[in-house]
């Protein structure tokens, strides 16, 4: 079994990296940030909670967030692997993460942890507000808060994974296609 943390800032392109890695590995995806935007489409409870943080760039508790973790990777079972895209995104979240797997017999093999300087990740969410139509892409000063919360309180998650020797950082500027091969050697090699 392959499980991997995608990892990086907001506009490290893990989306796009995650989308090539299932079909190439045969994985899961599971992005915390999708499922929460789901939630707000359809107006569940979840969704309105979700909303309320997501509107100003903080990050949902992490109650909350484990817990509808915990049911997405419950409703998947039989597969190769999972790709966490979004998640963990606080240590308490990294340690929820590996509770859970082990109590399924399972663990995190590595995080691969996408590496972009400040100024392309704006230029990056500017861009991607043209299309997304992403409430939280289409504010500077929401986007501002979402690199700030990441420095605080999600980039310590790298060190986490560090201290188990599973931390695999990446370039990720580039052409896709090329961070796409550098992502593929790290898992390659283990
Ligand atoms: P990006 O990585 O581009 O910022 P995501 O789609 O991963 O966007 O997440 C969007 C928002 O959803 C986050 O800013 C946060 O409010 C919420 N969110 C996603 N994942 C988590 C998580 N693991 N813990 C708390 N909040 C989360």
């Amino acid at each position: 079994m392959l499980n991997i943390v995608l990892f990086g800032p907001p506009g490290a392109g893990k989306g796009t990296q995650a989308e090539k890695l299932i079909v190439h590995y045969g994985l899961k995806h599971i992005s915390t940030g999708d499922v929460f935007r789901f939630n707000i489409k359809n107006g569940t409870d979840l969704g309105k909670l979700a909303k309320s943080y997501m509107d100003k760039g903080e990050l949902v508790p992490d109650a909350v967030t484990i817990d509808m973790l915990a049911a997405e990777v419950d409703r998947t079972p039989d597969v190769k692997g999972f790709i966490f895209d979004g998640f963990p995104r606080t240590s308490v979240q990294a340690d929820a993460l590996d509770r859970l797997l082990e109590k399924k017999g399972m663990s995190i093999g590595m995080m691969v942890a996408l590496d972009v300087a400040d100024d392309e990740l704006k230029l990056r969410l500017k861009g991607r507000a043209e299309t997304s139509g992403r409430a939280d892409d289409a504010d500077p000063e929401v986007i501002a808060n979402r690199i700030a919360v990441y420095k605080e309180q999600t980039a310590p998650v790298a060190d986490f994974y560090a201290r188990q020797g599973k931390l695999r950082l990446i370039d990720g500027i580039g052409e896709i296609d090329t961070i796409f091969s550098r992502i593929c050697e790290a898992i390659d090699k283990g």
